[in-house]
């Protein structure tokens, strides 16, 4: 049986431009092709802060500026990135497939999570997105659309919406049964499209999913054996950033958690990977996760390289 992985790509590794992400994807099909290579599936999650963020500011500056453009849902900018996000990552891989003569398919899977209604951060909602506003503005807006506003840090006021807990994948089946068909896919992009469910049906939410946490739930979901995150360090430490700072090689499920009580890793950056990472190793047999850089990414999964968390 070939291993299965399901990877989390950094959203801030994808650069700002069309050709800028253009560029980051090219090296991320580079060292994923060798995974393929060496009999891997793999399902690939790319994050999606900075695009998302630029699709939905381009609506509000069109929206603001009177011109025939409607307020564009968050859900829809999230769908809108994995479409932009999905193609280039698309179009990368399956070019490096044809340069090296290799017969694998690449699929992009727009994907919605399922998140419940009830969640508590929908009480709470924590996730700044989008433009800053006067106070005047902010409150016009919140009035006319429902929008809840904070004050950023001195800068203005800015919509949060919340981040909840995803539940499940609704097409937790296609992506499985194209990674068996031996397609490299792509899914839950930017954490997902968050949807709930009510009277049976699916219904979208302005919300953001952390697309750690939606990655590990899909590798549990589809029963993977690694779940591997690519990011911009080559291992977690302790001590991050100071002069006793400490790499790890290899953490036990204990460790991570002890870590984490300690406040060794950043909530809004590494705490949610090594809380995504302790999750899937906790729910399933043999299963192992691993933190690392995308050039590692290689090593790391063939030569026990980055963090292992199980
Ligand atoms: P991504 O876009 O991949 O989600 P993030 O910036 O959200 O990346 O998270 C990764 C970053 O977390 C690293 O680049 C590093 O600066 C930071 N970080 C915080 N705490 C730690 C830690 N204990 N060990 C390693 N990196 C850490
Ligand atoms: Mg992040």
């Amino acid at each position: 049986m070939n291993k299965q992985l399901v990877i989390a790509l950094g959203g801030n590794a994808l650069g700002n431009t069309p050709d800028e992400q253009k560029e980051a994807v090219s090296a991320a099909a580079r060292h994923i092709v060798q995974l393929v290579k060496d009999g891997y599936r793999i399902v690939i999650v790319h994050g999606n802060g900075p695009q998302v963020g630029m699709i939905n500011l381009a609506f509000e500056l069109a929206y603001k500026e009177n011109a025939n453009v409607s307020v564009m849902p968050f859900a829809e900018c999230c769908a809108m990135s994995q479409g932009y996000i999905g193609f280039h990552l698309q179009n990368a891989l399956q070019n490096t497939f044809l340069e090296q003569g290799m017969a694998t398919h690449v699929s992009a899977a727009i994907t919605q999570v399922i998140v419940k209604q009830d969640d508590p951060a929908f009480q709470e909602p924590t996730k700044p997105v989008g433009l800053f506003y006067s106070e005047e503005e902010a409150n016009a807006i919140a009035k006319e659309r429902g929008y809840t506003f904070i004050e950023d840090s001195g800068r203005g006021f800015r919509r949060v919406v919340p981040s909840p807990e995803p539940v499940d994948i609704k097409e937790k089946g296609t992506i499985r049964c194209l990674m068996e068909n031996g397609d490299v896919v792509i899914a839950c992009g930017g954490g997902g499209i968050p949807v709930y469910c009510k009277d049976g049906l699916l219904h979208s939410v302005d919300a953001v999913i952390d697309k750690d946490k939606a990655a590990a739930k899909l590798a549990d979901v589809i029963d993977a054996d690694s779940f591997i995150v690519l990011t911009a360090v080559p291992r977690v430490a302790i001590h991050f950033g100071k002069p006793e700072q400490k790499w790890l090689e290899r953490i036990s499920i204990a460790e991570a958690k002890q870590y984490s009580k300690e406040g060794h890793f950043a909530p809004g950056s590494m705490l949610p990977k090594i809380e995504a990472a302790i999750k899937f190793v906790e729910a399933g047999n043999g299963r192992k996760a691993i933190i690392t850089s995308l050039e590692n990414a290689y090593n790391a999964v063939v030569k026990d390289q980055g963090t292992i968390i199980g």
